[in-house]
This record gives C-alpha cells, sequence and structure tokens, in this order.
C-alpha cells in the first residue's frame, strides 16, 4: 500500500504527519470520518515537498482550512489531510498585508482593523482560513475576497512554489478558480480608515447575520449555490422544505439554505436531505440546484 511509505519520504519534512486522525471535530458541521493521514506541514517548501510525496506515491491529497465548506465522509478519507495552521505569519507594509494561508478571517480582520485598514469587514462573520477564503473566493452581498487580492503564493500541483498575480487568476462566484494549486499565501491592498468606522461597519455585518443566520449551530454555511438571478434559500423555502430533516439534520428554520447538526447527524443524513430538497426544489420549480458544499471521501458526486 503506498501509504505506508509515507512517513519515510517526509522524513525531512518539518511539521506533523499523524495517522488516523479524526476528522469531526475540526469540521464546522462536526460530522466525518478519521483521515487516513493528517500532515500539519510547518512552512511552504515542507508544503510543496508533501505534495511531490502524494504525486509519486500516488495518494489523494485534500487540504483542509476551518473546515467550514466540507462534508467528510462517515467512513472518513483515504489519502492525505494537509493542514496549514503552521502557515499563520500576518506581514503588513504601508496599505498591504501579506498573509498566510493558515491565518483565521477573524483574526485577519482583527489585525487590519487594529492597523486602520479597511476592506475586509465585507467578509465579517465568515468562519474560514484564508486559504479556503480564497479558494471558495469567499464573500458576501458587499464584496468577495478576490476584491482586494493582489497576489497569491501558491504550490502548484506538480510541487513547484509559485507567484499568481491577480490578473492571472479567473475567479468566479464561491470559485477562486485555483484547480488543484494549494494557496500558501495571499497579498492584500486595503485602505486607511479609521478603527472606529471599521469597526461598525464590522459590528453592522455581524449583527445582521446573527439576525438572519443560524450562526451559533453546526452547519457548512449555504449548502447551494444561488442559481442566476434567485436565491437558493428562498427556492428552498418556496418548495415547503423549512421544517424538513433526515434524521440529525435538518434545514435551518432560521435561513434554508443552511442545513445544520443536532449533534446526532451523519455524512449520510446530511446526503439524504440534500436528495430531498433537491427533488423538492426541481418538481416545484424545474431548477437544479447545485452544491457549494464540498464532498470529501464519497463516491463520485
Ligand atoms: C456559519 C457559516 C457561515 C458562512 N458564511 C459564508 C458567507 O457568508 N460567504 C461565503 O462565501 N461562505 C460562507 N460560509 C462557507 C465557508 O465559510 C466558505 O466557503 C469558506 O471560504 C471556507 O473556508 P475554510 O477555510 O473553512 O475552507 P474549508 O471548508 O476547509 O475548505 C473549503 C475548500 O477550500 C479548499 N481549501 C482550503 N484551504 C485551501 C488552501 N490553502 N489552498 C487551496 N484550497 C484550499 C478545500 O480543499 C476545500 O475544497 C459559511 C460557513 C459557515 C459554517
Amino acid at each position: 500500500m503506498p501509504g505506508s511509505d509515507l512517513r519515510a519520504a517526509l522524513a525531512d519534512m518539518r511539521g506533523a504527519v499523524r495517522q488516523g486522525v479524526p476528522l469531526a471535530p475540526m469540521m464546522h458541521l462536526r460530522i466525518g470520518g478519521p483521515a487516513e493521514w493528517f500532515v500539519e506541514p510547518f512552512g511552504e517548501q515542507d508544503v510543496a515537498l508533501v505534495v511531490r510525496v502524494c504525486r509519486e506515491l500516488e495518494l489523494p491529497l485534500y487540504v483542509l482550512g476551518g473546515g467550514s465548506n466540507v462534508v467528510v465522509a462517515d467512513q472518513g478519507v483515504r489519502g492525505v489531510v494537509l493542514h496549514l495552521s503552521s502557515l499563520h505569519r500576518i506581514v503588513r507594509e504601508q496599505n498591504r498585508v501579506t498573509v498566510g494561508a493558515g491565518v483565521t478571517l477573524p483574526s485577519l480582520l482583527r489585525a487590519t482593523k487594529e492597523a486602520g485598514l479597511a476592506g475586509l469587514e465585507k467578509l465579517t462573520g465568515i468562519p474560514a482560513m484564508v486559504g479556503g477564503a480564497v479558494a471558495m473566493n469567499a464573500g458576501t452581498r458587499d464584496g468577495e475576497t478576490f476584491d482586494h487580492l493582489v497576489s497569491l503564493t501558491v504550490v502548484e500541483p506538480d510541487g513547484r512554489i509559485g507567484v499568481r498575480a491577480k490578473e492571472q487568476l479567473q475567479p468566479r462566484y464561491r470559485d477562486g478558480g485555483l484547480g488543484d494549486a494549494i494557496v500558501v499565501q495571499a497579498t492584500f491592498e486595503l485602505e486607511p480608515d479609521a478603527p472606529e468606522a471599521i469597526f461598525a461597519r464590522f459590528s453592522a455585518s455581524l449583527q445582521a447575520r446573527n439576525r438572519s443566520q443560524p450562526v451559533t449551530q453546526r452547519s457548512v454555511g449555504c449548502v447551494f449555490r444561488n442559481p442566476p438571478g434567485d436565491a437558493a434559500g428562498r427556492l428552498i423555502e418556496a418548495a415547503g422544505c423549512k421544517t424538513m430533516s433526515v434524521r440529525g439534520v435538518r434545514v435551518s428554520d432560521k435561513h434554508a439554505n443552511y442545513f445544520v447538526n443536532d449533534d446526532t447527524g451523519t455524512a449520510g443524513d446530511f446526503v439524504a436531505l440534500m436528495t430531498e430538497v433537491r427533488e423538492r426544489v426541481r418538481a416545484e420549480f424545474g431548477v437544479e440546484l447545485a452544491a457549494e458544499v464540498k464532498f470529501w471521501g464519497f463516491p463520485e458526486r
């Protein structure tokens, strides 16, 4: 089995290599089985080494950010789950900040607010790491991660480290368009503003979010992408799905595009509920809802 060679192949890597690590505690949804291998590299060169080794050993490689947009299969995932929490530097140079992929958005927002740099507060309340926010081009009605992006440092699928300027990237709605490249660092250009003014916008966004979304419950945020010109949540509600549940997972009564886990739910329940909701929306409106959430360890979906 190729994975048995992994520890030896990563002997020169700075960081941790663990086997059979439960993923559920790291996922916002608190669902999912273990990772066959869980690797936490120390720096960019170490990430690059992991990518090259996985390629050589033909091991599937998954990158975990904040775990806020992923459903892991109940039986877990084969291969390597890479976690970049060691890439946690924030460096400011005038109006630019360069941030490691493992920095959480809330800590980045706190740092930029204190530095009097505005722009990122439109991402308030998104429970992501910077790498995951870039990969998904996370955003709100007020704007997206790519709005203030200048460049990215990535590890390419062949293990080379490269810099991609914003102009070389093709972000779309909830998709940074990076393919299999791994973000290790991002640089944003922000605007100077008074910390109090930034904080006021931050607080207003947070309050609006608390009113309209089940932020204290276990979810993955929006399950489905908004179809062009409409909102998935509106369609789900109008199709009469707001009270639906499959065992421990139910449609949130606060926001119908959020499914919440009551702590007994499984990935199987989540997928079964998605299937039912999708069928009802298709039958009612002829609209095919596409998943925004990512699935790991499932047969091809
Ligand atoms: C309560 C709640 C509210 C939310 N609100 C919003 C919202 O308002 N707007 C919004 O857009 N999303 C929202 N989301 C969804 C989620 O937060 C975003 O999709 C976010 O970008 C995911 O980031 P993450 O770091 O948690 O990534 P993960 O969930 O860990 O991963 C998501 C995807 O990104 C990939 N990825 C992660 N890190 C990297 C990396 N370094 N390089 C390359 N690929 C990587 C993963 O492989 C995976 O495919 C919400 C989720 C929750 C639970």
